[in-house]
């Protein structure tokens, strides 16, 4: 199998009025189809603006990035993006909000109604079709968000703290809910967050970031040794701990 994904010495700086900001640092990353990758580090170590080099908002300023063994530019892989905020419209049904990627896109056919259909109605939304968002919790919204993402068929989602203004407990079960259906569809996904136990019980891997600019510390390949593991599952698992443990280390040592 080849990376669906490849970043290949990254360096990207900012420029603005005050002077230069090297937000990243000679960047490699290979990632494999299917797979969930976890971003972690201090806060504006580049995580978010990783992100953004591999949607191809921005452009790196040396190395490369390619995306099934092309440059971003000459790829027509699909990136879907989630972030912290879900940005549902208010003045839309939940239906009408889900369609909204579609709509823009025009890509409204009766195969991706009828695949939304079954998305709302696997993920316990189908009652909720006509109601607008505020009438929603946090964690169906959030669901509601990621429907409309999956809609366009993103070969690689990328997730920016997308959890962070759950409370606790929505949190954990959003989490819980949200990496089941990734799992399903077997997307590929690179969440950044700062929440280190979210991270292992999310990822197949975690890549640590050191502070500005960031540069890849460790790369940490997690096994939980429990089949069809979920991050609730995982969170109970005995090698949670370790991992924790051995990622925190590498954080704080770097503070
Ligand atoms: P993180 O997501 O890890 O918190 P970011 O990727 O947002 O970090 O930012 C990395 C660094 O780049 C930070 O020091 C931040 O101040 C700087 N930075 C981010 N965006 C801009 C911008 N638009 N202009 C200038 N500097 C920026």
């Amino acid at each position: 199998m080849k990376p669906i994904l490849e970043i290949g010495n990254v360096t990207y700086s900012y420029h603005t009025l005050q002077g230069e900001t090297t937000a990243l640092n000679d960047i490699n990353l290979s990632v494999m189809p299917g797979q969930f990758i976890s971003i972690v580090g201090p806060s504006g170590c580049g995580k978010s603006t990783l992100l953004s080099l591999i949607s191809g908002l921005i452009k790196p300023d040396s190395g490369s990035i390619k995306i099934n063994e092309k440059k971003i530019e000459d790829s027509n892989t699909n990136i879907g993006y989630m972030l912290q905020k879900d940005n549902l419209f208010e003045w839309r049904t939940v239906y009408s909000n889900v369609l909204l990627g579609l709509e823009i896109q025009n890509k409204i056919t009766k195969s991706t109604t009828e695949t939304i259909n079954e998305m709302l109605k696997a993920y316990g939304l189908e009652n909720f079709k006509d109601a607008r968002p505020s009438q929603l919790s946090g964690g169906m919204r959030q669901r509601v968000a990621l429907i409309r993402t999956l809609a366009l068929e993103p070969d690689i989602l990328l997730l920016d703290e997308p959890f962070s203004a759950l409370d606790y407990q929505t949190r954990l079960e959003v989490c819980d809910d949200i990496g089941a259906i990734l799992r399903r569809e077997s997307k590929t996904a690179i969440l950044v967050t700062h929440d280190l136990s979210e991270a292992i019980s999310m990822g197949d891997i975690v890549v640590v970031l050191s502070k500005r600019p960031g540069k890849i510390r460790k790369i940490v390949e997690i096994d939980m040794e429990i089949p069809n593991r979920t991050p609730i599952s995982s969170r109970s698992s005995p090698k949670f701990k370790d991992y924790f443990n051995l990622i925190w280390k590498e954080l704080t040592d770097n503070v």
